[in-house]
């Protein structure tokens, strides 16, 4: 294999196309700029061992990529990554009920032993809450302190990614792809005006999967899933060093550098592709934040940011070979957790590109479960 095109530059993208361009491919990346793209409003949350979910497929792909995250950046360094884009900082867990507390806190001293990088776990009482946590409402939650949580500035890592690989040689161009197949076989992408030719394709294109095979007549389960949060700015805290924060509600406070603190987001799954921010949306991100932390109630509206998850059959990613078309592949359905996972996903799949050994079994993962038509 010696040149490939990765159509779309989101995470899931970029750390394909960078890893391609570090084995030496000649790498062509496309995208056409949809400004619902996930990676842009992605917030940046690195700590998954507290979730609930079952799915042993989608825990191993987050724990990986987590787990992958510190030696990843240091290796990014090279290419002048900003200090602050990725950070250990912990992240703190909020609960309400005692019976909660400790079930999580069994939950991830479980996980701990496949992951050691969990680090020390730390429980809160409400006294040791409002101390970390000055904002948030008194004498109501305790907490879990998971030490090894942290946070990647989403845009910083896709911006070293694209020029890195771009160091590396790749070329980046703006247009809108399409694929070209012939006799079940690919051949290249058709832009509006040129044709580029090619040994290996590369769809990352997130929620917009189904754009590039509709002349085929090929559909995948892909869906589109609207989030919208907002950047706060404090008045006074200083956020830099402060844990991400994972209230007892399906939303997140995430604080970061220069006193800003994301809150949200939305989980929209009827809005298609609408990406307009809306009065319901910001309401919503709003008063669930200003429930549990009303001391956020004084800060600045920076802005509101919108992306659309991509969401695909059981909410499990998918990504390899599509075995249908030779030379034809593709990562998808990443999710609300594609900037932990994304890296490591595009290691293996690079990897799978060029005839190497791969760290993990594919099979949960294959483009099969997803195809419709
Ligand atoms: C608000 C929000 C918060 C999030 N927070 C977190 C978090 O804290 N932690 C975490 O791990 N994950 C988080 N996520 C999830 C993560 O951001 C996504 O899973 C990930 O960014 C998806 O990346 P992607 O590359 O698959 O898709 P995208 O980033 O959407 O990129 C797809 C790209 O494909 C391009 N494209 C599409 N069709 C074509 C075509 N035909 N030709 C050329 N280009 C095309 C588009 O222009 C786009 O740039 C969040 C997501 C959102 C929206």
């Amino acid at each position: 294999m010696k040149n490939a095109i990765v159509i779309g530059s989101g995470i899931a993208g970029a750390s394909v196309a960078y890893e391609l361009a570090k084995k030496g491919l000649d790498v062509t990346i496309i995208d056409r700029n949809e400004i619902g793209q996930a990676t842009q409003a992605s917030a940046g949350i690195i700590s998954p061992w507290a979730a609930q979910r079952r799915n042993k497929d989608w825990y191993e792909l987050v724990r990986l990529g987590a787990k992958a995250y510190p030696a990843f950046m240091q290796e990014l360094a090279e290419f002048r990554v900003q200090p602050s884009a990725y950070k250990k900082v912990g992240s703190i867990h909020l609960f309400d009920k005692q019976e909660r507390l400790e079930a999580a806190i069994e939950r991830v001293k479980k996980r701990r032993v496949d992951a050691p990088e969990i680090g020390k776990l730390t429980s809160l009482s409400s006294t040791d809450v409002e101390e970390v946590l000055p904002f948030v409402q008194k004498n109501t939650f305790q907490g879990l302190l998971i030490e090894g949580g942290a946070r990647v500035d989403g845009r910083a890592l896709q911006q070293t990614l694209l020029e890195a690989a771009s160091t590396l040689g790749a070329r980046n161009i703006q247009g809108d792809a399409r694929l070209l197949i012939e006799k079940d076989c690919i051949q290249g992408v058709q832009l509006k005006d040129q044709t580029l030719f090619t040994d290996a394709v590369v769809v990352a294109t997130g929620a917009w999967m189904d754009d590039v095979f509709n002349p085929y007549d090929i559909t995948f389960d892909v869906r589109p899933q609207k989030a919208q949060l907002i950047h706060l700015q404090l008045p006074t805290i200083d956020t830099s060093n402060l844990p991400v924060i994972m209230p007892p509600n399906n939303q997140y406070m995430l604080p970061s550098e220069d006193r800003r603190m994301i809150i949200g987001a939305t989980h929209e799954t009827d809005a298609g592709f609408d990406t307009r921010v809306t009065a319901s949306g910001m309401n919503e991100v709003l008063s669930k934040a200003l429930t549990i932390a009303p001391g956020l109630s004084t800060s600045t509206v920076l802005e509101a940011r919108v992306g659309l998850r991509p969401f695909c059959g059981n909410s499990l990613p998918v990504f390899g070979q599509i075995k249908q078309i030779t030379g034809l592949y593709g990562v998808n359905g990443l999710g609300a957790s594609g900037l932990t996972m994304g890296p490591f996903i595009g290691k293996q799949l690079a990897k799978q590109i060029t005839g190497e050994e791969l760290d993990i079994d594919l099979a949960p993962y294959a483009f099969d479960r997803i195809l419709l038509q």
